[in-house]
Formats: C-alpha cells, structure tokens, sequence
C-alpha cells in the first residue's frame, strides 16, 4: 500500500514491472513511485540481508546522490555513515607524498557519499518499503515478453506470467534482459584487470605503529600510484572501520562475482617494493575480509530498449563501469530518474516514445562517463613521475561539471520534448 505521507504525483495509470533491487532498480522504483506510475519489484534474493552484507566501498558523486536529496530522510541517513573526507592523498608506490586532491569546492554541485554498499543499499531498500512499493523478494525472472497489440510488456516468474504497461531490467551485469534487447547473447570480455577488495574494523590498525595514522584521527583517504597497480584505502565512520582496494594484472583464474576469496599472502606478491604502509595494511586484514573481483569489460550496447520498446535495460545491465570511472552507480540512479521521468511527460499512451527518449536522453552522456575509467587508469598506471613531481595535479581525479554538476530530473525535463518531437514520426497532413 502506498503510503500517503510521502509525497508523489497523482496517479499515471501507468503499470511498472522493475526487476532487480539493486541500486538501479531501487532508484527506478522509488522514481517511478514518485511520477505516480504503480510499481511491482520482483528480486530474485529471497533474503534481502544476505545481499546487504556483500560488498565494500561505493560511491555517489553530485549527480547521483541529487536523487536521494529529493528522497524524504534519505540523505541524512547516508551522510551518517559516510567517509567524511573532502580530499584525496595520493602517494608514490614507495611511500613518497605526491599530491592532496581536494573536493572542497563540490560542495555546490552536490554531495559525495562514499560508504559500504550493503548499508547504504539497506537505507535506500527501507526507503523504498516506507513508500509503500510493492517488493516481491524470492522471484527471478525467467523470461521477458512484449507485444504492440495488447500494447504490454511482462516477464515469466515460476512459468507464470506477469503483464504491465512497461518492463525496467535492472539485474546486472548478468541480464537476462538484454538478450531480449540484443536479440543476441552477449559475453563480457576480460579487463586484463582485477581488484582485491577488503573491509573490516579497525581496531588492529589502530594499534600498529606504520597505519594507525589512517584511523586514530577520523576518516582518512589516500592512493598510492605504481606500475599497472592503484592501491586505495579509506578510513570511515570516525576511522572505526577500515578498506582497501587495489587492482592487479588478472592472471585469469578469478571469478566476476562479488564472492570469491582472496588471501592476504597472494595480494602482497603484486606488491613488492611498495611502502610498509601498505603492506602493513593488507596483513592486518583479518580472514574471511577479502575478496578478489574479477573486472569485466562490455563493449557499449547498441541500444539500451527493446524492438517494439516496452522493455528497458538500465544501470549496469545496459552498461557496466570500470572502478576508476566512480561513475558506475551515479550512473545507474540517473537512468531511473530520466526513464521515470520521461513516463511521467510521455503519458501512458505513448510508452515506447517514453522509452525511445530515455535511451536518447541517455546513451551519449553512459557512455561519454563509461570512456573515462580507463583514462584515469592509464593517468595512475602509466605516470611519468619525472613529470609528475614537476606536476603533480596531472595524477588528479578528473572530475568536470559537465558530469557531476548535473540534475538528471531537471535536464529531462529540458530537453523531452525536442528529443520526442525529434522521434515521433511526423503526422500526415490534412
Ligand atoms: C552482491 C553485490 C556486491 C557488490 N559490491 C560492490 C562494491 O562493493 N562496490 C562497488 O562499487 N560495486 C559493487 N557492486 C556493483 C554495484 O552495485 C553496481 O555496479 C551498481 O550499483 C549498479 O547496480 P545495478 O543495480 O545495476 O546492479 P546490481 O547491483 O548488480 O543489482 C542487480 C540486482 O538484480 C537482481 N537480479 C539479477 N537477476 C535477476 C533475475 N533474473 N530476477 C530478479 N532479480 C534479479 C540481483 O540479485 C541484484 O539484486 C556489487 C554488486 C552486487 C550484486
């Protein structure tokens, strides 16, 4: 039942299947929720904790977090358990201090929330229930279906099916949907890269001697910079807890999935010559804390919708992100914010001109974000630090307006009626 505290539009008549509760589907739902569509959000995991205790660090720039700022209570809930960092000190391998890049002056474009995955998944899941949407956990989707004649689109769930006005595939990077997009199957290709990942309390960092600098004084953000590795590592909560994450040449035995064990010893072999800072970082993690992340890469999609577009892929089922990009999850809030939106300015009897302004609202900016992670990569791995002593701000974040000081609600609004004009056929004269 929605709940009629929260405000939203009056009713589109407009029926929404989301398939996926992660970020992406979430930040559809509640969007949805808010323009007024009736939303059902069907996730495969039956016990929504379980994907809450998987994962580490994520991160929202400005223009993804503009959405949870319109989300009631969301946004301070966030910034309680966020890292309290405005900068980031970044380090030569071997222990050298290089540069602080500040984030100071991006106070006016937004927020940056940075903080563990499962708990600010957790805030926005509650958010969601609090609205009232309809969240059927335990229901994988099997299949997707579309017709123009009944005009719907819908999935199979235990051989059963489920009908709407317009279906929102938000599974990750494994879709279903996109097959049903693509009309193709379409297989991820190796990074060359992966990336060790670890998360846990501080308490042991704290008291050795070379880190405890990290977490004694409060939250702390720093990069160390080598040959083909970018070593991170953050202190959050008050330097309570405590991760790390670093990239390493993929030797081709690791898994894509958020679950497979990495052991301490291993790591510290990509390691040699780096400082005891990191060193001593890694051996403190406790056992069962790190994982080790195979980093796929997808070439981008020739379309994101369906062929009679009542089917939409969004977030990272229509295009995965590389780390260094820490876009990928801004990203994957924009796209519920526009589709929403253009469902909203559309009305229910033009839905797949709804769905054709959405991918046009969309694709270039993805994939214009998606371009840039393998740019900072090569900025970190591959640095001349003859020159970068003489220029230090050139191992900088890029970090532009044109990205991150961006409302995605307010430039659908924009630009909706020029990008559908542009699509609509033209009608016959008189
Ligand atoms: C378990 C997990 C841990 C992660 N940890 C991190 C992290 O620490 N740091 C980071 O930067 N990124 C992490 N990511 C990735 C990050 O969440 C995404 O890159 C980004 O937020 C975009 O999210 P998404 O909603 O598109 O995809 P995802 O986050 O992958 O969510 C997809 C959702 O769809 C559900 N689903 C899949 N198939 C079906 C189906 N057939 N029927 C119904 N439901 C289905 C999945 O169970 C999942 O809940 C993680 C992803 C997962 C799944």
């Amino acid at each position: 039942m929605a709940n009629d505290n929260i405000p939203r539009l009056p009713p589109s008549g407009i029926k929404v299947i989301v398939v996926g509760a992660g970020f992406a589907g979430l930040a559809a739902a509640i969007e949805c929720d808010r323009k007024g569509h009736s939303v059902t959000l069907l996730e495969k995991v039956e016990d929504i904790e379980e994907i809450m205790r998987i994962g580490d660090i994520i991160s929202f720039d400005p223009n993804g977090s503009k959405a949870f700022e319109r989300w009631p209570g969301v946004v301070d809930k966030m910034e309680a358990i966020a890292r309290q960092t405005t900068w980031l000190d970044l380090y030569h391998h071997e222990g050298k201090f290089a540069t602080r890049q500040s984030f100071a002056h991006e106070k006016a474009w937004g927020r940056r929330i940075n903080g563990h995955r499962g708990q600010l998944h957790n805030i926005i899941y509650q958010h969601a229930k609090a609205r009232g949407v309809d969240i059927r956990l335990g229901k994988r989707v099997e299949d997707y279906f579309e017709s123009d004649h009944p005009p719907e689109a819908g999935v199979v769930v235990g051989g059963e099916r489920m009908a709407a006005d317009v279906v929102i595939a938000a599974e990750g990077v494994r879709s279903r949907g996109r097959k049903m997009v693509l009309g193709f199957d379409e297989n991820p290709k190796s990074s060359g890269y992966a990336v060790y990942r670890a998360w846990f309390p501080s308490d042991e960092v704290a008291k050795n001697p070379v880190i405890k600098h990290l977490v004694v004084n409060g939250d702390t953000h720093q990069g160390f910079i080598g040959p083909d590795i970018h070593f991170l590592a953050s202190s959050i909560k008050g330097g309570k807890e405590v991760n790390w994450v670093f990239t390493h040449i993929d030797d081709g035995n690791i898994e894509e999935s958020w679950q497979f064990p990495g052991k301490p010893e291993e790591a510290l072999k990509y390691l040699g010559g780096w400082c005891p800072v990191v060193h001593e970082l890694v051996k403190s993690t406790p056992p069962g804390r790190l994982i080790d992340h195979k980093l796929v890469y997808r070439d981008p999609l020739p379309t994101f919708i369906s062929p009679q577009a009542r089917i939409a892929l969004i977030g990272d089922s229509a295009h995965p992100f590389l780390p260094t990009s820490i876009q990928g999850a801004s990203q994957s809030i924009e796209d519920g914010v526009v589709l929403a939106t253009c469902l909203e300015l559309s009305g229910k009897s033009k839905i797949p001109l709804a769905l054709r302004a959405y991918e046009k609202i969309r694709y270039g900016r993805v994939h214009r974000a998606q371009a840039m992670g393998p740019v900072t990569r090569e900025r970190w791995h591959k640095a001349d630090w003859n020159k970068v002593w003489k220029n230090p701000e050139m191992i900088h974040l890029i970090r532009e307006p044109w990205l991150l000081n961006f409302d995605a609600e307010r430039d659908a609004y924009e630009k909706y009626d020029e990008v559908a004009a542009a699509l609509e056929p033209p009608r016959a004269r008189l």
